[in-house]
């Protein structure tokens, strides 16, 4: 089991709405099925601070951060290999195609390490960072990474 702190910037789905604080629960309505990234712990661990994806204007009363009960969420945690730091680079993509290839970028810029001209993905934009273990990793990009640490 993660220890919440560890989950920090993964990807969640809000599944339910059982266990959150009433301000959450509030906006059930809304915030049910939403995807959003973990961007902090609340209260001692047991609440995750969600980023719902969206533009702030569409959010209820402009907030896009909300305290979520873990319970309520679906977190994507990846397994991370037993030495893997979160790098701090974002995923950018060489094609648009499906098999597009994902690259390491330093953050607001646009181009990878390995020195390719890159794009945010077309929904997310630049909010997903690099996974040196996901199954298209550039090599190149994983090498300059496990290079300069
Ligand atoms: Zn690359």
């Amino acid at each position: 089991m993660s220890t919440p702190s560890s989950l920090v910037g993964c990807r969640a789905k809000i599944v339910d709405m059982l266990h959150s604080p009433a301000r959450t629960r509030a906006v059930d309505n809304w915030l049910l099925g939403r995807r959003g990234t973990v961007v902090g712990v609340l209260r001692n661990g047991t609440l995750a601070l969600v980023e719902v994806d969206g533009k702030p204007d569409e959010m209820p009363g402009g907030v896009r951060r909300w305290p979520v009960h873990w319970d309520d969420l679906h977190v994507q945690t990846v397994q991370p290999a037993p030495q893997e730091r979160r790098t701090t680079y974002q995923l950018g993509l060489s094609h648009t195609e499906r098999d597009a290839v994902h690259h390491a970028v330093p953050a607001n810029q646009e181009i990878s390490l390995c020195g390719k001209s890159v794009h945010p993905l077309p929904v997310l934009g630049w909010s997903l960072s690099f996974l040196p273990t996901a199954k298209r990793a550039c090599p190149t990009c994983v090498h300059l990474i496990e290079r300069g640490s």
